[in-house]
């Protein structure tokens, strides 16, 4: 169960041309979304989309799949698209809301749903919760150091981010930059180091790109509403699928890396337990199954 609870696991892409050229890996995401638009599932999502400062997300509710488009990639620090969700709901009349979580806004939205205190009218809009993996975040000055301190490269000309196979990468429009994730370590955000979820579990469906080979994404359907939406869209045509078993490296390297997460994670929670310090979860290497669901 390191992985959460879920009815299929596939690799998976975006057919959409346009969407597999801006996307970060298989457009899963971004394709739900417009198709879930097209079908009039959802009136919008709440997305990470651009702001007048590079590689600062600004959540934004898009209701076209040009601004879905326009939100599409990983930007590596915080959007904080937790907050939007009121917004899009009284301001903009929502009824039917999608929204993409990296896994502790996931814990925040179903936290939200089961205990709707003062979010009553908003915690039932909530129509279909997309979750990407993550590993990490940074603070945005800190990423903004690491990457032109470290990679030498003006913050401005970078086009694309990623991080894989123990490195950071850094695309402009010339190079390809790496740096290894071992230098990039102490940069990232202090709460990350307690966090237990590393794909997402308590999303609808969650993807990211461990697992699976570049242009393609790992997906894992994991509530009813995620299971109609994804099914449509692949009957559709509009999303791709391949076996877990015919792609490498697999669900394999998920597993280790999820297990990885969340026991590093737990041995910081005892240790400030230990400190009298608070945690955010009841999650410690205690528990009866330290690795179960979060
Ligand atoms: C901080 C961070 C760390 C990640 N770490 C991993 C990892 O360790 N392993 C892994 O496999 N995948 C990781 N991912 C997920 C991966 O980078 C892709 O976002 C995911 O595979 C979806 O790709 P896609 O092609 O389906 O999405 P796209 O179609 O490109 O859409 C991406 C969506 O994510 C939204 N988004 C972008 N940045 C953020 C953000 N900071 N916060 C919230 N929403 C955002 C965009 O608005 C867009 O809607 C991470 C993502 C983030 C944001
Ligand atoms: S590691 Fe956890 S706490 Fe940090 S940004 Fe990712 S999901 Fe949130």
């Amino acid at each position: 169960m390191v992985l959460g609870t879920y009815k299929e696991v596939v690799a998976a892409r975006s057919t959409d041309k346009q969407i597999q050229k801006l996307a970060q890996d298989g457009g899963i995401v971004s394709g739900l979304f417009c198709y879930a638009l097209d079908e009039k599932l959802i009136d919008g999502a709440v997305v990470a989309g651009p702001s007048d400062v590079m590689w600062k997300p600004e959540p934004m509710v898009a209701m076209s799949s040009d601004e879905i488009l326009a939100a599409a990639g990983t930007k590596y620090t915080f959007s904080p698209n937790v907050w939007m969700l009121k917004k899009a709901v009284r301001q903009y009349g929502l009824e039917k809301l999608g929204t993409v979580a990296i896994p502790c806004q996931s814990m925040g939205i179903r936290k939200m749903q089961s205990y709707p205190f003062g979010v009553r009218h908003l915690a039932d809009k909530i129509a279909l919760m997309l979750g990407i993996f993550c590993m990490e975040n940074f603070p945005y000055e800190s990423l903004r150091t690491f990457i032109s301190e470290k990679a030498g490269v003006d913050f401005d000309l970078v086009e694309k981010m990623d991080i894989g196979k123990g490195k950071f990468w850094i695309q402009t429009a010339d190079q390809m930059l790496t740096i290894p994730l071992k230098e990039t370590h102490g940069y990232e955000q202090n709460g990350c180091k307690v966090c237990l979820d590393y794909v997402c579990e308590l999303a609808d469906v969650s993807t990211g790109s461990v697992g699976t080979p570049d242009g393609w994404s790992t997906v894992f359907v994991r509530t009813d509403a995620g299971e109609t939406i994804f099914k449509q869209a692949v009957e559709a045509g509009v999303i791709e699928t391949k076996s877990m078993d015919d792609v490498k490296p697999g669900l394999g390297l998920l597993e280790k890396l999820a297990t990885d997460k969340k026991t590093k994670a737990m041995k910081v929670i005892d240790e400030r337990k230990a400190m009298g310090l608070p945690v955010p979860y009841k999650g410690s290497g205690e528990k009866e199954d330290p690795l179960a669901n979060v």
